[in-house]
């Protein structure tokens, strides 16, 4: 904490529900637009624009080729709360007019850790346990997905098995649905041998996207012992 420092204790604890930008953006937000095809526009809420880019976490993007898609991504982080994003995007040239696509999704601070200020990464954390148990589902949810990310970064997936056996289902889909975006994305290499078990049980979750992320992640599980 730095309490000697006034922006540094305004924006000490504010939670991703009461922060004036984040509490306008959703946990994955979408954009599209097709040039010529105006109608069929999605565009992002104007507080992406607020969001300011991480130094070291800026990538120029690539040229994919013969195809003319070209794609980057960048770290971003709120000004207020310091919640830190991923935004991507990438723009493929079509005959019938280019293709624009672009997404902003929310982290947890182990995914962004090496381009966090220093400090930083200490104090989401330690927010992320008070809050895990808070009346805004937006802030568990961000609170589950910050736990669970810091311990499978630190190899310790024993550790979040109350986290995926909890009742609430916020905590659920900030842990659950992180754990699945970082074993499509290969940038963790999980051993699920110790959720098995949970995972099994909300896989008949009566909420279909719980469900189908846990029977997503058992059976990348099933194809990691196989090989
Ligand atoms: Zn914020």
């Amino acid at each position: 904490m730095t309490a000697e420092d006034g922006s540094g204790s305004a924006e000490g604890a504010l939670t991703v529900a009461a922060c004036p930008v984040c509490s306008r953006l959703q946990d994955v937000e979408r954009a599209y637009h097709k040039w010529g095809w105006d109608e069929v526009t999605l565009s992002f809420p104007d507080a992406v624009r607020h969001l300011e880019p991480m130094p070291a976490g800026v990538d120029a993007g690539q040229e994919n080729g013969i195809g003319g898609e070209t794609s980057g991504e960048t770290l971003l982080r709120c000004p207020h709360c310091g919640t830190p994003y991923r935004y991507t995007w990438s723009s493929e040239y079509l005959a019938n007019g280019s293709e624009d696509r672009e997404e902003l999704q929310r982290l947890a601070p182990a995914q962004a850790r090496q381009d966090l200020p220093e400090g930083e990464y200490e104090r989401l954390m330690s927010l992320a346990g008070l809050w895990l148990f808070h009346a805004n589902g937006a802030v568990r949810r961000q609170a589950a997905r910050s736990l669970l990310g810091h311990h499978l970064a630190a190899g310790d997936a024993a550790i979040v098995r109350p986290l995926l056996a909890a009742e609430d289902e916020e905590i659920l889909r900030g842990a659950l649905f992180l754990m699945r975006d970082l074993y499509r994305e290969g940038r963790e290499a999980l051993d699920l041998a110790p959720l098995t078990g949970a995972l099994e049980t909300l896989q008949h979750h009566r909420d279909g996207e719980i469900a189908g992320a846990a029977q997503y992640l058992l059976s990348a599980a099933h194809a990691g012992t196989r090989r």
